[in-house]
């Protein structure tokens, strides 16, 4: 899956040129140069990342960044923020202001493509294209393949035939194991939050990935937890897994 990226820049040759780096490195980009300007388009489509100047025409890149950070549907948003100034403080307030990482200006496209990559793998690991392999599955999200090893200890693996939609939840849950997810957070990281589905959704995909983890016998990796929501974990469950999923 490929990450959208919300560049926020008021110097139109640096935004160029930030967005045609970015779109050669497969990313999606949309560009605003105004903070009022971004607001607009994270309300329409959330963003997976955002590269925010620090000084900007209406409200300061900091401000906006403590903003996003304040709100439910962005707190969770990766930002890197880019700057011409290089003292210390203003290092200290952006990532107080809870930025991921900082690029100071002038920077290389080299090394800014270098800090999204890292930023991607540590905050959106279901966006990168690093192979997953837990519990005797192996994902490549390139290759955009899901096999199992059939048997302990035999090099024998078989693939196992994924809708897009599997693919995407699988990669998910796999990419952030062990770790409770609700349906409201699996609809909006895997489906998209402007996209307009019923929760029940979420529901169908979880028994249909489970029906092709079965034929492997690989199941019990995609959990039910009561009350919370699905995870993927490599311990065994005690209660029943095919328990249903309370309303
Ligand atoms: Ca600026």
């Amino acid at each position: 899956m490929t990450a959208t990226i919300l560049v926020v820049e008021d110097e139109l040759a640096i935004q160029e040129l930030i967005a045609l780096n970015l779109k050669k490195a497969g990313y999606l980009v949309v560009c605003a140069d105004s903070v009022g300007q971004a607001k607009k388009m994270a309300d329409s489509v959330l963003p997976d990342l955002v590269l925010l100047d620090w000084m900007l025409p209406d409200m300061s890149g900091l401000a906006f960044a403590r903003k996003l950070r304040q709100e439910e549907r962005t707190k969770d948003i990766p930002i890197i923020m880019l700057t011409a100034r290089t003292q210390e403080n203003d290092k200290i307030d952006g990532l107080e202001a809870g930025a991921d990482d900082y690029i100071t200006k002038p920077f290389s496209p080299r090394e800014l493509l270098a800090r999204i990559k890292a930023v991607v793998r540590r905050r959106l690991p279901e966006l990168s294209d690093d192979v997953i392999e837990i519990g005797g599955l192996k994902l490549d999200p390139i290759a955009h393949r899901v096999r199992a090893e059939t048997n302990e200890g035999n090099a024998n693996k078989s693939e196992l035939p994924m809708g897009p939609t599997e693919f995407r939840l699988l990669h998910f849950l796999m990419a952030h194991k062990e770790r409770v997810h609700t349906r409201t957070q699996l609809l909006n990281r895997v489906w998209g939050d402007h996209v307009f589905i019923e929760d029940r959704t979420v529901d169908v995909h979880i028994r249909r990935l489970r029906k092709l983890l079965e034929v492997v016998g690989k199941e019990h990796l995609v959990q039910t937890v009561r009350g919370a929501g699905y995870r993927f974990s490599v311990e065994r469950q005690e209660e029943c897994i095919e328990s249903k999923f309370p309303s």
